[in-house]
Protein backbone atom coordinates (compact mmCIF):
# COMPACT_ATOMS: atom_id res chain seq x y z
CA UNK A 1 0.00 0.00 0.00
CA UNK A 2 1.10 3.23 -0.61
CA UNK A 3 0.65 6.04 1.45
CA UNK A 4 0.98 9.56 1.13
CA UNK A 5 3.84 9.58 3.25
CA UNK A 6 6.15 6.91 1.04
CA UNK A 7 5.30 9.09 -2.21
CA UNK A 8 5.62 12.43 -0.57
CA UNK A 9 7.58 12.48 2.48
CA UNK A 10 10.61 13.14 1.40
CA UNK A 11 9.06 16.68 0.14
CA UNK A 12 7.43 17.21 3.52
CA UNK A 13 7.63 19.64 6.32
CA UNK A 14 10.27 17.85 7.67
CA UNK A 15 11.57 20.72 9.31
CA UNK A 16 13.29 21.13 12.61
CA UNK A 17 10.53 21.36 14.36
CA UNK A 18 7.70 19.09 13.19
CA UNK A 19 7.56 15.11 11.60
CA UNK A 20 5.64 12.88 9.87
CA UNK A 21 3.85 10.53 12.15
CA UNK A 22 0.92 7.84 11.57
CA UNK A 23 -1.53 8.62 14.35
CA UNK A 24 -3.71 5.35 15.51
CA UNK A 25 -6.99 6.16 14.04
CA UNK A 26 -6.16 9.37 12.37
CA UNK A 27 -3.63 8.69 9.78
CA UNK A 28 -1.37 10.42 8.90
CA UNK A 29 -0.23 13.60 10.91
CA UNK A 30 2.37 16.50 11.39
CA UNK A 31 3.50 16.35 15.16
CA UNK A 32 6.36 18.05 17.06
CA UNK A 33 9.07 16.79 17.01
CA UNK A 34 10.42 18.97 20.17
CA UNK A 35 8.88 21.20 22.88
CA UNK A 36 7.13 24.34 21.09
CA UNK A 37 7.00 27.73 22.67
CA UNK A 38 4.05 29.92 22.11
CA UNK A 39 4.13 31.56 17.89
CA UNK A 40 7.00 29.74 16.91
CA UNK A 41 6.80 28.98 13.47
CA UNK A 42 6.31 25.74 12.55
CA UNK A 43 6.01 25.29 8.34
CA UNK A 44 6.88 28.30 5.81
CA UNK A 45 5.34 26.34 2.56
CA UNK A 46 5.25 28.27 -0.63
CA UNK A 47 2.25 27.32 -3.45
CA UNK A 48 3.36 24.94 -6.33
CA UNK A 49 0.10 26.87 -7.64
CA UNK A 50 -1.85 29.82 -7.58
CA UNK A 51 -5.26 30.62 -9.43
CA UNK A 52 -7.68 34.14 -9.00
CA UNK A 53 -10.39 33.87 -6.76
CA UNK A 54 -11.98 36.36 -8.97
CA UNK A 55 -14.69 34.91 -11.03
CA UNK A 56 -13.49 34.95 -14.93
CA UNK A 57 -16.09 37.47 -15.97
CA UNK A 58 -17.62 39.53 -12.71
CA UNK A 59 -21.06 40.28 -12.95
CA UNK A 60 -21.86 43.82 -13.77
CA UNK A 61 -23.20 45.06 -10.51
CA UNK A 62 -27.33 44.72 -10.51
CA UNK A 63 -29.33 47.77 -9.55
CA UNK A 64 -31.40 45.59 -7.93
CA UNK A 65 -28.73 44.86 -5.15
CA UNK A 66 -28.48 46.67 -2.41
CA UNK A 67 -24.76 48.86 -2.26
CA UNK A 68 -23.88 46.51 0.72
CA UNK A 69 -24.11 42.74 -1.95
CA UNK A 70 -22.20 44.32 -4.74
CA UNK A 71 -18.82 43.85 -3.80
CA UNK A 72 -16.37 45.09 -5.99
CA UNK A 73 -13.08 43.41 -5.81
CA UNK A 74 -9.99 45.26 -5.88
CA UNK A 75 -7.57 43.98 -8.57
CA UNK A 76 -4.08 42.18 -8.22
CA UNK A 77 -1.08 41.88 -9.88
CA UNK A 78 -1.66 38.54 -11.79
CA UNK A 79 1.77 37.10 -11.03
CA UNK A 80 2.04 37.53 -6.71
CA UNK A 81 -1.66 38.84 -5.96
CA UNK A 82 -0.47 42.20 -4.51
CA UNK A 83 -2.97 44.80 -4.63
CA UNK A 84 -2.73 46.67 -7.92
CA UNK A 85 -2.23 50.96 -7.38
CA UNK A 86 -3.40 51.50 -10.94
CA UNK A 87 -2.14 55.13 -10.40
CA UNK A 88 1.51 53.36 -10.50
CA UNK A 89 3.92 53.47 -13.17
CA UNK A 90 5.02 50.14 -13.33
CA UNK A 91 1.45 48.30 -13.54
CA UNK A 92 2.03 46.21 -17.40
CA UNK A 93 -0.47 44.47 -18.91
CA UNK A 94 0.14 40.99 -20.53
CA UNK A 95 1.35 41.31 -24.28
CA UNK A 96 -0.95 39.03 -25.46
CA UNK A 97 -4.13 39.81 -23.87
CA UNK A 98 -3.30 43.76 -23.90
CA UNK A 99 -5.38 45.71 -26.35
CA UNK A 100 -8.06 45.89 -24.14
CA UNK A 101 -6.35 45.39 -20.60
CA UNK A 102 -3.96 48.40 -21.64
CA UNK A 103 -6.96 50.54 -22.79
CA UNK A 104 -8.52 49.65 -19.39
CA UNK A 105 -5.83 50.21 -17.69
CA UNK A 106 -5.04 53.76 -19.26
CA UNK A 107 -8.97 54.47 -18.39
CA UNK A 108 -8.00 53.63 -14.67
CA UNK A 109 -9.10 50.33 -14.54
CA UNK A 110 -12.70 50.88 -12.69
CA UNK A 111 -12.15 48.02 -9.92
CA UNK A 112 -11.86 44.77 -11.53
CA UNK A 113 -13.21 45.31 -15.06
CA UNK A 114 -13.32 42.10 -16.94
CA UNK A 115 -11.08 43.88 -19.85
CA UNK A 116 -8.49 44.55 -17.69
CA UNK A 117 -7.95 41.50 -15.81
CA UNK A 118 -4.42 40.11 -16.46
CA UNK A 119 -2.24 42.99 -15.28
CA UNK A 120 0.93 42.57 -13.47
CA UNK A 121 2.07 44.92 -10.78
CA UNK A 122 5.50 45.63 -13.08
CA UNK A 123 8.16 43.93 -15.90
CA UNK A 124 9.28 41.50 -12.96
CA UNK A 125 6.29 39.98 -12.60
CA UNK A 126 4.80 39.90 -15.70
CA UNK A 127 8.31 37.97 -17.57
CA UNK A 128 7.77 35.69 -14.59
CA UNK A 129 4.58 34.76 -15.31
CA UNK A 130 4.71 34.61 -18.78
CA UNK A 131 7.44 32.04 -18.15
CA UNK A 132 5.16 29.88 -15.40
CA UNK A 133 1.76 30.83 -14.66
CA UNK A 134 0.45 32.88 -17.77
CA UNK A 135 2.03 31.22 -20.63
CA UNK A 136 0.29 32.22 -23.70
CA UNK A 137 -2.16 28.72 -23.67
CA UNK A 138 -3.39 30.16 -20.16
CA UNK A 139 -3.83 33.61 -21.61
CA UNK A 140 -5.82 31.92 -24.73
CA UNK A 141 -7.83 29.36 -22.37
CA UNK A 142 -9.03 31.83 -20.12
CA UNK A 143 -9.37 34.55 -22.51
CA UNK A 144 -11.95 32.02 -24.35
CA UNK A 145 -13.79 30.78 -21.34
CA UNK A 146 -14.24 34.65 -20.24
CA UNK A 147 -15.64 35.10 -23.92
CA UNK A 148 -17.68 31.80 -23.93
CA UNK A 149 -21.04 32.98 -22.15
CA UNK A 150 -24.08 34.57 -22.92
CA UNK A 151 -24.43 35.05 -19.53
CA UNK A 152 -27.52 32.62 -19.80
CA UNK A 153 -25.21 29.72 -19.51
CA UNK A 154 -24.15 28.12 -16.12
CA UNK A 155 -20.84 28.52 -16.36
CA UNK A 156 -20.58 32.34 -15.84
CA UNK A 157 -24.05 33.00 -14.64
CA UNK A 158 -24.84 31.19 -11.60
CA UNK A 159 -22.33 28.98 -11.25
CA UNK A 160 -19.15 31.24 -9.72
CA UNK A 161 -17.84 28.02 -8.70
CA UNK A 162 -17.47 26.59 -12.19
CA UNK A 163 -15.60 29.64 -13.00
CA UNK A 164 -13.21 28.97 -10.08
CA UNK A 165 -12.78 25.45 -10.75
CA UNK A 166 -12.20 26.60 -14.46
CA UNK A 167 -9.50 28.65 -13.55
CA UNK A 168 -8.10 25.90 -11.11
CA UNK A 169 -8.33 23.56 -13.94
CA UNK A 170 -6.22 25.71 -15.98
CA UNK A 171 -3.49 26.18 -14.19
CA UNK A 172 -3.48 22.74 -12.90
CA UNK A 173 -3.20 21.57 -16.29
CA UNK A 174 -0.33 24.27 -17.48
CA UNK A 175 1.58 23.49 -14.37
CA UNK A 176 1.87 19.51 -15.96
CA UNK A 177 3.26 21.45 -19.20
CA UNK A 178 5.56 23.66 -17.36
CA UNK A 179 6.27 21.80 -14.42
CA UNK A 180 5.72 17.59 -14.10
CA UNK A 181 7.49 17.73 -10.96
CA UNK A 182 5.39 20.14 -9.07
CA UNK A 183 1.89 18.48 -11.21
CA UNK A 184 2.96 15.31 -9.75
CA UNK A 185 3.56 16.67 -6.13
CA UNK A 186 -0.45 17.50 -6.74
CA UNK A 187 -1.41 14.52 -8.06
CA UNK A 188 -0.16 12.78 -4.44
CA UNK A 189 -1.63 15.25 -2.31
CA UNK A 190 -5.07 14.16 -0.76
CA UNK A 191 -8.20 13.55 -2.58
CA UNK A 192 -9.35 10.47 -4.33
CA UNK A 193 -10.80 10.64 -7.48
CA UNK A 194 -14.73 10.21 -7.33
CA UNK A 195 -15.52 6.28 -9.26
CA UNK A 196 -17.55 8.58 -11.28
CA UNK A 197 -16.65 11.62 -12.83
CA UNK A 198 -19.07 14.62 -11.19
CA UNK A 199 -20.84 16.93 -13.24
CA UNK A 200 -18.26 19.60 -12.50
CA UNK A 201 -15.48 17.30 -14.32
CA UNK A 202 -18.14 16.05 -17.28
CA UNK A 203 -18.67 19.56 -18.09
CA UNK A 204 -15.72 21.91 -17.19
CA UNK A 205 -13.43 19.08 -19.23
CA UNK A 206 -15.90 18.82 -22.76
CA UNK A 207 -15.75 22.74 -21.96
CA UNK A 208 -11.95 23.03 -22.02
CA UNK A 209 -11.18 20.52 -24.26
CA UNK A 210 -13.53 21.86 -27.11
CA UNK A 211 -12.76 25.65 -26.50
CA UNK A 212 -9.02 25.42 -25.88
CA UNK A 213 -7.24 22.16 -25.67
CA UNK A 214 -4.06 22.26 -23.90
CA UNK A 215 -0.46 21.17 -25.04
CA UNK A 216 0.03 17.57 -24.72
CA UNK A 217 1.99 17.29 -21.10
CA UNK A 218 5.42 15.84 -21.28
CA UNK A 219 5.64 12.64 -19.37
CA UNK A 220 3.93 9.94 -17.50
CA UNK A 221 0.09 11.35 -18.13
CA UNK A 222 -1.79 12.40 -20.05
CA UNK A 223 -5.36 14.69 -19.94
CA UNK A 224 -7.88 12.55 -19.30
CA UNK A 225 -11.91 13.13 -17.84
CA UNK A 226 -10.14 10.64 -14.93
CA UNK A 227 -7.26 12.79 -14.34
CA UNK A 228 -10.00 16.33 -14.39
CA UNK A 229 -11.55 14.64 -12.07
CA UNK A 230 -8.76 13.71 -9.67
CA UNK A 231 -7.83 17.06 -10.51
CA UNK A 232 -11.08 18.93 -8.79
CA UNK A 233 -10.77 16.42 -6.04
CA UNK A 234 -7.19 17.79 -5.14
CA UNK A 235 -8.33 21.39 -5.19
CA UNK A 236 -11.76 20.64 -3.20
CA UNK A 237 -9.24 19.39 -0.05
CA UNK A 238 -6.01 21.41 -0.37
CA UNK A 239 -6.52 24.84 -1.74
CA UNK A 240 -6.05 27.15 0.71
CA UNK A 241 -7.78 31.04 0.47
CA UNK A 242 -5.71 34.21 0.58
CA UNK A 243 -7.88 37.07 1.69
CA UNK A 244 -8.50 40.07 0.52
CA UNK A 245 -7.67 42.99 2.73
CA UNK A 246 -10.40 43.56 5.16
CA UNK A 247 -12.86 46.21 3.74
CA UNK A 248 -14.31 48.84 5.94
CA UNK A 249 -17.65 47.17 5.81
CA UNK A 250 -16.35 44.15 7.39
CA UNK A 251 -16.38 42.12 3.89
CA UNK A 252 -14.20 40.16 2.80
CA UNK A 253 -13.31 37.47 0.41
CA UNK A 254 -10.79 35.30 -1.17
CA UNK A 255 -8.38 37.31 -3.54
CA UNK A 256 -6.56 33.80 -4.69
CA UNK A 257 -6.35 30.12 -3.81
CA UNK A 258 -3.29 28.66 -3.39
CA UNK A 259 -2.22 24.87 -3.42
CA UNK A 260 0.80 24.44 -0.45
CA UNK A 261 1.83 21.01 -0.59
CA UNK A 262 3.22 20.59 2.61
CA UNK A 263 0.76 22.63 4.62
CA UNK A 264 -2.14 20.49 3.17
CA UNK A 265 -0.60 17.94 5.73
CA UNK A 266 -2.03 19.32 8.82
CA UNK A 267 -5.06 17.58 10.26
CA UNK A 268 -8.51 19.73 11.92
CA UNK A 269 -9.25 20.33 14.72
CA UNK A 270 -11.93 22.74 16.31
CA UNK A 271 -9.67 24.02 18.72
CA UNK A 272 -6.29 24.40 16.48
CA UNK A 273 -3.24 24.27 18.14
CA UNK A 274 -2.18 26.33 15.44
CA UNK A 275 -2.83 28.92 12.46
CA UNK A 276 -1.87 30.27 9.35
CA UNK A 277 -0.89 33.46 8.36
CA UNK A 278 -0.14 35.25 4.78
CA UNK A 279 1.31 38.74 4.22
CA UNK A 280 0.41 38.85 0.27
CA UNK A 281 0.83 43.03 0.93
CA UNK A 282 4.12 42.83 2.38
CA UNK A 283 6.61 44.96 0.57
CA UNK A 284 8.95 43.24 -1.90
CA UNK A 285 11.62 44.18 0.45
CA UNK A 286 10.35 42.67 3.42
CA UNK A 287 10.58 39.63 1.50
CA UNK A 288 13.88 39.73 -0.32
CA UNK A 289 15.38 36.63 0.70
CA UNK A 290 15.50 34.29 -1.49
CA UNK A 291 13.73 31.45 -0.09
CA UNK A 292 10.68 33.41 0.63
CA UNK A 293 7.63 34.78 -1.02
CA UNK A 294 5.16 37.15 -0.50
CA UNK A 295 2.49 34.24 -1.36
CA UNK A 296 3.81 31.99 1.53
CA UNK A 297 1.71 30.77 4.38
CA UNK A 298 3.38 30.71 7.32
CA UNK A 299 2.29 28.36 10.33
CA UNK A 300 2.56 29.25 13.72
CA UNK A 301 1.97 27.78 16.82
CA UNK A 302 0.05 29.48 19.18
CA UNK A 303 0.31 28.58 22.38
CA UNK A 304 3.20 25.90 23.87
CA UNK A 305 3.11 22.76 22.88
CA UNK A 306 4.93 19.59 24.21
CA UNK A 307 7.01 17.19 21.97
CA UNK A 308 5.00 14.55 20.59
CA UNK A 309 1.46 16.15 19.92
CA UNK A 310 -0.02 16.92 16.96
CA UNK A 311 -0.56 20.19 15.21
CA UNK A 312 -3.67 20.83 13.90
CA UNK A 313 -5.24 24.14 11.88
CA UNK A 314 -9.06 24.62 11.91
CA UNK A 315 -10.00 24.52 7.96
CA UNK A 316 -12.56 26.92 8.24
CA UNK A 317 -13.27 29.84 11.25
CA UNK A 318 -13.26 28.56 14.55
CA UNK A 319 -16.71 30.47 15.67
CA UNK A 320 -18.98 27.79 13.59
CA UNK A 321 -21.33 26.12 15.55
CA UNK A 322 -21.39 22.23 15.79
CA UNK A 323 -23.94 21.08 13.36
CA UNK A 324 -22.03 23.44 10.32
CA UNK A 325 -18.76 22.35 11.38
CA UNK A 326 -19.62 18.83 10.95
CA UNK A 327 -22.01 19.69 7.69
CA UNK A 328 -18.69 21.11 6.61
CA UNK A 329 -16.09 18.19 7.28
CA UNK A 330 -18.64 15.59 5.77
CA UNK A 331 -19.35 17.24 2.61
CA UNK A 332 -16.13 19.06 2.09
CA UNK A 333 -13.39 16.80 3.25
CA UNK A 334 -15.17 13.58 3.82
CA UNK A 335 -14.86 12.91 7.82
CA UNK A 336 -16.54 13.25 10.98
CA UNK A 337 -14.47 15.38 13.72
CA UNK A 338 -14.85 13.57 16.66
CA UNK A 339 -12.17 16.41 18.77
CA UNK A 340 -12.52 17.16 22.25
CA UNK A 341 -14.76 20.24 21.25
CA UNK A 342 -17.03 18.40 18.90
CA UNK A 343 -17.13 15.28 22.17
CA UNK A 344 -18.97 18.07 24.29
CA UNK A 345 -21.08 20.31 21.59
CA UNK A 346 -22.44 16.75 20.69
CA UNK A 347 -23.72 16.74 24.02
CA UNK A 348 -25.14 20.09 23.78
CA UNK A 349 -27.08 19.20 20.21
CA UNK A 350 -28.75 16.38 22.54
CA UNK A 351 -29.71 18.42 25.27
CA UNK A 352 -30.89 21.19 23.23
CA UNK A 353 -31.49 19.86 20.05
CA UNK A 354 -35.51 19.49 20.23
CA UNK A 355 -35.82 23.04 21.73
CA UNK A 356 -33.61 25.33 19.71
CA UNK A 357 -34.60 25.60 15.71
CA UNK A 358 -31.23 25.08 14.03
CA UNK A 359 -32.37 27.36 11.34
CA UNK A 360 -31.67 30.32 12.06
CA UNK A 361 -29.39 32.48 9.84
CA UNK A 362 -25.95 31.44 10.20
CA UNK A 363 -24.56 34.93 10.97
CA UNK A 364 -26.64 35.47 14.02
CA UNK A 365 -26.25 32.23 15.46
CA UNK A 366 -22.65 32.59 15.52
CA UNK A 367 -23.06 35.99 17.22
CA UNK A 368 -25.24 34.57 19.37
CA UNK A 369 -22.89 31.44 20.21
CA UNK A 370 -19.56 33.49 20.93
CA UNK A 371 -21.45 35.81 22.91
CA UNK A 372 -22.42 33.69 25.15
CA UNK A 373 -19.54 31.58 25.17
CA UNK A 374 -18.24 34.96 26.35
CA UNK A 375 -20.87 35.49 28.29
CA UNK A 376 -20.33 32.38 30.85
CA UNK A 377 -16.74 32.09 30.49
CA UNK A 378 -16.71 35.74 31.99
CA UNK A 379 -19.28 35.11 34.39
CA UNK A 380 -17.21 32.22 35.98
CA UNK A 381 -14.33 34.62 36.20
CA UNK A 382 -12.33 32.56 32.80
CA UNK A 383 -11.26 28.38 32.83
CA UNK A 384 -13.42 26.02 34.67
CA UNK A 385 -13.07 22.64 33.80
CA UNK A 386 -15.81 21.46 35.57
CA UNK A 387 -18.37 23.60 33.85
CA UNK A 388 -19.71 22.98 30.61
CA UNK A 389 -17.97 25.11 28.51
CA UNK A 390 -14.14 24.04 29.02
CA UNK A 391 -13.48 25.93 25.64
CA UNK A 392 -14.48 29.32 26.74
CA UNK A 393 -11.18 29.93 27.53
CA UNK A 394 -9.65 29.75 23.78
CA UNK A 395 -12.69 32.02 22.38
CA UNK A 396 -11.70 34.62 24.87
CA UNK A 397 -7.56 34.71 24.45
CA UNK A 398 -7.53 33.18 21.21
CA UNK A 399 -10.25 34.60 19.02
CA UNK A 400 -9.92 38.01 17.56
CA UNK A 401 -13.02 39.94 18.83
CA UNK A 402 -13.20 42.63 15.70
CA UNK A 403 -16.45 42.47 14.52
CA UNK A 404 -16.97 40.06 11.91
CA UNK A 405 -13.50 38.51 11.81
CA UNK A 406 -13.66 35.49 13.24
CA UNK A 407 -9.61 35.66 12.67
CA UNK A 408 -7.57 33.33 15.24
CA UNK A 409 -4.61 34.75 17.53
CA UNK A 410 -1.47 33.83 17.95
CA UNK A 411 1.99 35.27 19.48
CA UNK A 412 4.65 36.61 17.02
CA UNK A 413 7.36 34.74 16.65
CA UNK A 414 9.40 34.18 19.89
CA UNK A 415 12.89 35.96 19.88
CA UNK A 416 15.66 34.46 21.31
CA UNK A 417 13.67 32.24 22.94
CA UNK A 418 11.21 34.71 24.98
CA UNK A 419 7.89 34.27 23.74
CA UNK A 420 6.19 37.93 22.46
CA UNK A 421 3.01 39.62 24.45
CA UNK A 422 1.99 40.51 20.91
CA UNK A 423 -1.18 38.70 19.73
CA UNK A 424 -1.82 38.72 15.58
CA UNK A 425 -4.85 38.13 14.01
CA UNK A 426 -4.74 36.12 11.20
CA UNK A 427 -7.73 37.15 9.33
CA UNK A 428 -7.02 41.25 9.90
CA UNK A 429 -3.37 41.19 10.68
CA UNK A 430 -4.67 43.32 13.90
CA UNK A 431 -1.91 43.13 16.62
CA UNK A 432 -3.18 43.25 20.51
CA UNK A 433 -1.28 42.86 23.53
CA UNK A 434 -1.44 39.51 25.28
CA UNK A 435 -3.21 40.44 28.14
CA UNK A 436 -4.42 37.60 29.15
CA UNK A 437 -7.06 36.46 31.99
ZN1 LIG B 1 3.34 41.31 -8.86
ZN1 LIG C 1 -2.54 37.20 -21.12
ZN1 LIG D 1 -14.23 19.01 16.02
ZN1 LIG E 1 -9.14 39.87 13.34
Amino acid sequence: MSSAEDIHGQTTAATAVVRMAEIEGRGRALVASKALRAGEVVLRDSPILLYSAIPLKPSSPSPSLSPSHRHQHRDYCSNCFRILEHSSPSVVSCPSCSCTAAAAAVLGGGGGGEAGEYLFCGPNCRSAALASSHTPWVCQALSRLRDYCPSSLPLLHHHQERQLQARFLVAAYNLAIVSPSNFRILLCLQGKSPAQPDDAALFLHALIFSLCPPPAPHGSFSFSLELTAALLAKDKLNAFGLMEPLAKDGERSVRAYGIYPNASFFNHDCLPNACRFDYVDASATATATASECNTDLVVRVIHDIPQGREICLSYFPVNLNHSDRQRRLREDYGFTCTCDRCKVEANWSDDEGDEEEEEEETEEAMDEDHDQLMEDSTEDGGVNEENNFPHAYFFLRYMCNRKNCWGTLAPLPPSNGIPSSVMECNVCGDMKNDDAP
